[in-house]
């Protein structure tokens, strides 16, 4: 494995489709395999294959049909569980199981009710155990940010000695601070035999907001599998948006020398599949692919965009799959913009008929949150009807 590349490995439709509001058709779960597919993933979660039936049955048409990723189904450190995943992911043509076992004191004495020890014999059984359906076996340690770091060393030394080749640490419950969570991959590849000879994993939560910032931190400290969801949807509030990592190692290249698989114009549109599929979209606001990540309303913003977008924007819209600039007409945007859509409308206007208009705009701003194009174009009509203005021309092209 090039330490100059990240994998990427998408659980939209496992970690993300389990969360409130996300539930998708097995005909939705498989157009949207195929879109990540296209997006170029590494590694594809499908589901959980013991979870339901259905979870199965869509696991199983994935690694059937999906070509390119590798198809991983998670099982839990059970016999059962492991045997459920084994057969869901058997037609894929690079199958992989991804087993998990926690390994925090709270999550060992109150939900699994068992001990160290015997959490480190039950993890190392069952990735051996794994090992005997597939050559490719992710261990998590369920919850290792608040695992004390010695025992995670041993836990994931026994994973190694049993044979995972990818060692993922999640940061379940979304606490880590970047430090924090880059201190924990650097301890483990300082200690624990054998760390660097496997492929280490992040798995962040949002929860204070830091998903992104982590596991951008844990590959500074070695990481080269990022674990991530279209939109950042996924348990509570949400995983590391893979929008957001692609764009920032893409943009910031200069702090994140790496290759990855990944057709960065196809994140739109995969935002957007999803936003159609589950029952809710990106936030307006969201980083690289929100309605208003590529709109500019105030007017020294776009007046400066319009002479050059690099006064504003650290990447190009269309780089992300954006079809256009979005330049947001409202009350803060100045006349260089409103020429500039009315010209796209179709418009072209006198000095003094854009004053006109700028003032007739403005009057409209202040009564409305947001200005569209059908907006202008009545504006623009009122006035001819009224004789007040505007004599235009058809735009010539
Ligand atoms: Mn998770």
């Amino acid at each position: 494995m090039p330490q100059d590349r990240i994998c990427f490995f998408d659980t939209t439709l496992r970690d993300g489709e389990q969360s409130p509001g996300c539930s998708m058709t097995h005909h939705e779960k498989l157009a949207l395999a195929n879109a990540l597919a296209d997006l170029g993933v590494d590694i594809l979660e499908a589901g959980f294959a013991i979870a339901s039936d259905g979870d199965f049955a869509a696991i199983s048409a994935v690694a059937q049909e999906v070509r390119g990723p590798k198809i991983a189904s998670l099982a839990r450190a059970r016999q059962e569980d492991i045997e459920r995943a084994a057969k869901a992911v058997e037609r894929a043509e690079r199958p992989r199981i991804h087993v998990f076992l926690a390994s925090s004191d709270i999550h060992l004495e109150y939900k699994l009710k068992i001990s160290r020890a015997e959490a480190l014999e039950q993890a190392a059984k069952m990735v051996a155990l794994a090992k005997t359906y597939v050559d490719d076996v992710e261990f998590s340690p369920e919850d290792s940010t608040r695992t004390e770091p010695e025992f995670l060393c041993q836990f994931v030394g026994a994973a190694i000695s049993a044979g995972a080749t990818t060692i993922n640490l999640p940061d379940t419950v979304g606490y880590a601070t970047p430090e924090d969570y880059a201190g924990m991959f650097r301890n483990i590849l300082e200690k624990v035999p054998g760390a660097d000879r496997v492929i280490l994993s992040t798995h962040c939560h949002d929860d204070l907001g830091l998903a992104v910032a982590n596991t951008l931190a844990a590959i500074h400290a070695g990481a080269r599998q990022v674990e991530c969801t279209i939109n950042g949807i996924g348990e509570r509030a949400g995983n590391a948006a893979l929008e957001e990592i692609a764009a920032a190692i893409r943009v910031r290249a200069d702090r994140f020398p790496y290759e990855c698989n990944l057709k960065l114009e196809k994140l739109y549109p995969v935002s957007q599949q999803l936003a159609g599929t589950i029952s809710f979209g990106a936030a307006p606001n969201k980083a690289v692919v929100g309605a208003n990540a590529f709109a500019h309303e105030a007017g020294i913003h776009q007046h400066g965009i319009l002479s050059n977008p690099l006064t504003y924007e650290i990447m190009t819209p269309v780089s992300v799959g954006v079809p256009a600039n979005r330049m947001v007409l409202g009350k803060h945007s100045g006349r260089t913009a409103l020429r500039s859509r009315l010209h796209e409308l179709g418009y072209r206007l006198s000095a003094a008929d854009l004053d006109i208009a700028y003032r007739a705009f403005t009057e409209l701003a202040d009564r409305k949150k947001a200005i569209y194009d059908q907006d202008l174009i009545n504006l623009v009509a009122h006035h001819q009807r009224h004789e007040d203005l505007i004599s235009t021309e058809p735009a010539v092209n």
